[in-house]
């Protein structure tokens, strides 16, 4: 097992109760919620970065977008939601494994995470 949260809460190393799981992907609550609905969406599988996606992976991205959308009004998220990924030190990735924020249940005229 490697160092990473996410691997670890995937494996139920750290406990964090999976708000949904299949076989590729598992969605947690944020610790540390920015708005009153911060979801995360992650791949199980470890990578950091777009840019190392394999072409399968890029699939299961996509899938994972997909499955976040049907998922939305089962999450509170009926008046819409914004997705962020924090890609390197720029914009503040602190989590080295893929993720994709899922924001809402409240008007968002912030612009930072
Ligand atoms: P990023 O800054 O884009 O890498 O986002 C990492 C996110 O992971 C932050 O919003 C943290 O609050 C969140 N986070 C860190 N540790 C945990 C944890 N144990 N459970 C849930 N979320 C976490
Ligand atoms: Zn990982």
């Amino acid at each position: 097992m490697n160092d990473c949260i996410f691997c670890k809460i995937n494996a139920g190393i750290i406990p964090s109760p999976k708000v949904y799981e299949d076989d590729e992907m598992f969605i947690i609550n944020d610790i540390d919620p920015k708005a009153i609905k911060h979801y995360l969406a992650i791949p199980k599988k470890h990578f950091k970065y777009l840019a190392d996606m394999t072409e399968e992976d890029s699939k299961m991205v996509g899938r994972m977008l997909k499955k976040i959308a049907d998922l939305a009004p089962s999450l509170g998220l009926e008046g819409g939601y914004r997705l962020c990924v924090n890609q390197g030190d720029d914009p503040g990735q602190t989590v080295p494994h893929l993720h994709i924020h899922v924001l809402g249940g409240q008007k968002m005229d912030f612009p930072k995470l």
